[in-house]
């Protein structure tokens, strides 16, 4: 069973078409990118995918449930976004435990100490500080839980987002451009991380960028993307080799 259907997706706006008829199946366990230019609709379909937009035309598919009108916390998946959308007045440790204190998580079951208690109960306060805990430790940043964003490096800061997607341990990771505000050096080591993740937790990744080498080095398959249509879907090898399209060709700088 594919992890994620999208089946003729359109988003207009307006009299603006910004996704035209995409569809997508993505497998369990891939790694899968997005990859086009700036305004090619990438966040937009991302922003659908974790319902904090609405399509206007067409239908997602989360495994085997139509998730079309359901709500973000009610999906099976989880969102890193380009600014990291940490709460600024809110410690480390406070912004990660943000999606746990969420009643009726989906995936709250699958949570190892939190799905056997009581939402609300101190147990599950003492529970959550556990596997912040853990998961911050995992990711290096076990001694910045009481700092604020504020207080923190880019990297660090990177660090915290997906810690704070990681907690709810989602079948589905959305990133949007996670690494876009990074130095060079460290968005190169970061990518690694990233990748590490996907072979740790093997769970679905879809991964949005411009940046094709980022998507030539992560990526189980590439989705290019330009002007709100999907014009291939391919491993990056095969994209570069043999580009479907004109426009394919261009935008990744292949002969064609
Ligand atoms: P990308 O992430 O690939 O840079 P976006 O999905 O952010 O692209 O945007 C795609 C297009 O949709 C852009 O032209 C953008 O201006 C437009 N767009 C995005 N959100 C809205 C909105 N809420 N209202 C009107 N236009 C929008
Ligand atoms: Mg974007």
């Amino acid at each position: 069973m594919a992890a994620i259907t999208i089946e003729k997706i359109e988003r207009t706006f307006g009299a603006t078409t910004v996704l035209r008829h995409v569809s997508l199946e993505i497998a369990d366990g891939e790694f899968l990118t997005l990859l086009g230019p700036s305004g090619c609709g990438k966040s937009t379909l991302l922003r659908i995918l974790a319902g904090l937009d609405v399509q206007t035309g067409g239908s997602v598919a989360i495994g085997d449930r139509v998730v079309d009108g359901v709500r973000p916390k009610r999906r099976d998946v989880a969102m890193v976004f380009q600014s990291y959308a940490l709460y600024p007045h809110m410690t480390v440790q406070e912004n990660m435990s943000v999606p746990l204190r969420m009643r009726r998580l989906n995936g709250w079951q699958r949570l190892p100490l939190l799905g056997r208690l009581l939402p609300g109960t101190k147990a599950v306060h003492a529970a959550i500080e556990i596997e912040v805990m853990r998961t911050a430790k995992a990711l290096g940043i076990g001694h910045l839980l009481a700092r604020k964003p504020g207080q923190l490096s880019g990297g660090q800061r990177q660090r915290v987002a997906v810690g704070r997607a990681m907690v709810r341990q989602p079948a589905v990771f959305l990133m949007d451009e996670p690494l876009s505000n990074l130095d060079a050096k460290l968005r190169v080591q970061m990518r690694a991380e990233i990748k590490e993740l996907h072979k740790r937790l093997g769970v679905t990744f879809v991964y949005v960028t411009h940046d094709q080498s980022e998507a030539v080095t992560m990526s189980d398959r590439v989705a290019v993307m330009l002007d709100g249509e999907l014009l291939q879907v391919a491993p990056p090898q095969e994209i570069y080799a043999d580009p479907d399209d004109r426009r394919v060709a261009e935008f990744i700088g292949a002969p064609k």
